[in-house]
């Protein structure tokens, strides 16, 4: 049993890298069609040093070679084929037969998230060409695999190589896997409810900072929880939790957080602090300096002042600072 989230952040305890799954390409394995790879040098030198990568490449494993003929998707967006370009051979079957047996091998390697190979008729997670036999091709398939895997594993995190090149959608998706490592860690059994409730007392900002309206339900849940079976608490809990995570933040839902933490200082800090304090979420609203300025500056207040509720809030603290996210958000 992992010690449950205590005051301090708990990316100082987290001593386990997280574990996703991920195109093997993305990782320079020599996969491709063409003998090659995509190395992705953000996510096998960065992410790296915080994730542990379970690689698949579902043509390799399904038995085709490389170098190969490559591979689409032909026919309709309601009834397509995985074929080979040159040579016409379908491979639908023997991917579809391959995947529900990887799947079930996946369930059994506790995953917190996957990150797909954007473009691949087997591993794209959306807005895959779909060739007609004439006429111009549709983007609006999903790799064989890729759908497979996210039907088998709703409540996961994933993402591709191309939209984590956008700061906000990278965000979010780094963000959501280091919160689901952190409710893995105490979630597992012995269901207690005074790890929930202190799961959710660090994390309640970071949800807030996603979506007011489930922050609240949550809450309920959590105040309601010891009529329900644990089994059946965590469950629900976890199901509200992938969800909020899986909902964008903005601009105005990050102030209203950093507002209602402001209100926390409000018998400590002297005019001049609450009002750089102040000057900052401003220019944070206006864009004149990212998320993290106004961040650290609470965390500075919060250690100054013995804030302890603040200082184990995940929200300061989501990830740690050498990925340097909310840079841009
Ligand atoms: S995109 Fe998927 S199938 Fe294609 S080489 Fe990469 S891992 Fe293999």
């Amino acid at each position: 049993m992992k010690r449950p989230p205590g005051p301090e952040t708990e990316l100082q305890h987290m001593n386990e890298k997280i574990k996703i799954g991920i195109s093997a390409c993305l990782l320079g394995h020599p996969v491709r069609w063409d003998g090659e790879n995509k190395e992705d040098r953000f996510i096998t030198r960065t992410l790296g040093n915080y994730l542990e990568f379970v690689p698949v490449c579902p043509e390799m494993e399904c038995g085709m070679g490389s170098p190969r003929d490559s591979l689409q998707l032909q026919g309709d967006v309601e009834n397509h084929r995985l074929m080979t370009r040159k040579a016409g051979i379908d491979y639908t079957e023997p991917m579809e037969k391959w995947a529900e047996q990887k799947v079930t091998e996946l369930a059994g390697e506790n995953l917190c998230g996957y990150i797909f190979k954007s473009k691949s008729p087997s591993c794209g997670m959306e807005r895959i060409p779909i060739y007609p036999e004439k006429g111009r091709a549709e983007k609006k398939g999903v790799g064989i695999f890729a759908r497979r895997f996210m039907e088998a594993f709703p409540r996961l995190p994933v993402e591709d190589d191309g939209r984590l090149h956008d700061p906000k959608l990278r965000e979010n998706f780094i963000e959501s896997l280091f919160a689901l490592k952190r409710w893995r860690d105490i979630s597992g059994p012995p269901q207690k409810m005074s790890h929930l409730i202190a799961f959710h007392t660090e994390n309640k900002l970071l949800i807030l900072s996603h979506d007011q309206k489930i922050y609240r339900e949550m809450g309920k849940l959590v105040a309601d929880g010891g009529s329900l079976p644990a089994k059946d608490l965590f469950d629900q809990y976890e199901a509200m939790l992938v969800h909020v995570l899986g909902l964008h933040t903005s601009i105005q839902k990050n102030i209203n957080v950093l507002m209602h933490m402001t209100g926390f200082f409000k018998k400590d800090i002297t005019a001049e602090e609450k009002q750089e304090l102040l000057d900052l979420i401003e220019k944070y609203r206006t864009g004149t300096v990212p998320l993290i300025v106004p961040v650290t500056l609470i965390n500075h207040y919060a250690r100054k002042y013995g804030q302890t509720y603040l200082q184990a809030q995940t929200y300061l603290h989501p990830h740690p600072v050498s990925l340097k996210l909310r840079n841009h958000a």
